[in-house]
C-alpha cells in the first residue's frame, strides 16, 4: 500500500486548499515555491525567507550539476545543509534548462548530450542521472526527466515528445530510490492538445507518482491558451495528489490556475523583476526606475507591512535602482517576494472560506 503524502482539507469549485507531508515538514497548498536556482534565492538571506512566509524552495540541478557539482554538495552536508534552508526543497530534473541553456545539445532515446554554458565541458543526462543527482543533492521533491514540449508546435511533434517522455517517466521511476526520505513528481507533457494531454496523464497514473506536474506550459503561450489547457489537464490527474504547474507565474495566472485546480507553482517573476526595479502593487506592478518616483515620500505600497515597506520611501529605492546598489535588489525583491507569500496565504484562506471563486471573478473584471 503506497503511503500518501498529500491531503485535500477544502474544496471549492476546483480549488483546493491541502497539506502536503515531506520529510522536512508540511506545505500549506496553494503554495508558491521562491526558485533558488544556484542553492540561493537572489538577494535573500534564508531567514527573511522564513519570516515571510515561505515553506518550500525551488533549486535548478542544470546549475548545481555543473557548479559546483553534485558530489561537492553532498559532502557539504545536501543542498538543505549546504544553502542553510531547513525546509524543503524541490529540484527540477535538469531537462528544460539543458534545452534552454546548453551548447550542442543532441537528444535520442538514451537522454540528451550537451555542453555545459559554462565551461564547455560534456555531459550525458539521462532520466536515470537527473534522478541519482537530485538525490545525490538530497532533494525533498525529486522531477522526473522530461522533455518540455516548445509552442508552438505540430501535433505529431509534441505526440512524439509526449510519448518519450512517457518512456522516461518510466525510467525515472525506476531508478528512484527516496533514500532521504523524498518524493518523486511524474510531469503530463502533451503541448496544447487535449487527447495528447489525457494520453500522457494514463502513463503516468499507471507508473504512479507522488505528485503531479504539468509541464509544457508557459513557453511563450498567451494566458488564454493555458487556461484553455488547464480547464482540462488537471481533471486527468488522481484527485489525491498534488498538481504543480512548473514555471508559473504572474499573480494572475496563479489565481486562474488555483481555479482550475493547481495547488503548486514556481517562477523567477517575483525575483528577477525586483532585480529589475520592478515592484508588485495591488494593480499590477511599477517600476522605480520611472521619475514620477523620485521624490515620493510614500512606501510601494500603503498597505503592505514588509520591512521594505515599513522603512523605505519610493523615493528612496528609486535612488537605489538608478545608482545600481545592491539594497535596491534586496529591498525590492523582500518586497515581491512577500507580495507573493500573502497572496498565496490569502488564496488559501479564501477557499477555506469558500469565496475564492467570488474573489477571482472580481479579479479578472
Ligand atoms: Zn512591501
Amino acid at each position: 500500500m503506497k503511503l500518501n503524502h498529500f491531503s485535500v482539507s477544502h474544496v471549492e469549485g476546483k480549488s483546493r486548499a491541502g497539506l502536503l507531508k515531506t520529510a522536512r515538514g508540511y506545505i500549506e497548498t496553494p503554495v508558491f515555491m521562491p526558485v533558488g536556482t544556484a542553492a540561493t534565492v537572489k538577494a535573500m538571506l534564508p531567514e527573511t525567507l522564513e519570516k515571510i512566509g515561505a515553506q518550500i524552495l525551488l533549486c535548478n540541478t542544470y546549475h548545481l550539476m555543473l557548479r559546483p557539482g553534485e558530489k561537492i554538495v553532498n559532502q557539504l552536508g545536501g543542498l538543505n545543509k549546504f544553502m542553510n534552508w531547513s525546509g524543503p526543497i524541490l529540484t527540477d530534473s535538469g531537462g528544460f534548462q539543458v534545452m534552454s541553456l546548453s551548447k550542442l545539445r543532441e537528444l535520442d532515446e538514451k537522454g540528451v548530450t550537451f555542453r555545459s554554458h559554462i565551461d564547455g565541458k560534456k555531459f550525458l543526462l539521462t532520466p536515470e542521472a537527473s534522478i541519482m543527482i537530485q538525490e545525490t543533492l538530497k532533494s525533498t521533491i525529486i522531477m522526473a526527466f522530461d522533455e518540455c514540449t516548445p509552442f508552438p508546435v505540430e501535433k505529431e511533434v509534441a505526440e512524439k515528445s509526449m510519448k518519450l517522455s512517457s518512456r522516461w517517466a518510466e525510467r525515472s521511476k525506476s531508478s528512484f530510490k527516496g533514500s532521504n526520505g523524498s518524493i518523486l513528481f511524474g510531469i503530463q507533457q502533451g503541448g496544447m492538445f487535449k487527447d495528447l494531454r489525457e494520453e500522457s496523464s494514463r502513463y503516468l497514473n499507471d507508473i504512479g507518482f507522488d505528485g503531479y506536474a504539468i509541464g509544457g506550459l508557459a513557453v511563450g503561450e498567451p494566458q488564454k491558451k493555458m487556461f484553455e489547457v488547464l480547464d482540462y489537464s488537471t481533471d486527468f490527474f488522481p484527485k489525491d495528489r498534488p498538481r504543480y504547474l512548473m514555471g508559473v507565474g504572474k499573480p494572475g495566472d496563479i489565481i486562474g490556475a488555483v481555479l482550475r485546480g493547481v495547488d503548486m507553482f514556481d517562477c523567477v517573476i517575483p525575483t528577477r523583476s525586483g532585480r529589475n526595479g520592478q515592484a508588485f502593487v495591488k494593480n499590477g506592478t511599477i517600476n522605480l526606475k520611472n521619475a514620477q518616483y523620485q521624490l515620493d515620500s510614500s512606501p510601494i505600497d500603503e498597505s503592505c507591512f514588509c520591512y521594505c515597506c515599513s522603512n523605505y520611501s519610493r523615493g528612496y529605492l528609486s535612488h537605489l535602482v538608478r545608482s545600481n546598489e545592491i539594497l535596491a535588489s534586496m529591498l525590492l525583491t523582500h518586497h515581491n517576494l512577500h507580495y507573493y507569500m500573502g497572496l498565496m496565504k490569502n488564496i488559501r484562506e479564501l477557499i477555506k472560506r469558500g469565496e475564492f471563486t467570488t474573489f477571482a471573478k472580481q479579479f479578472f473584471k
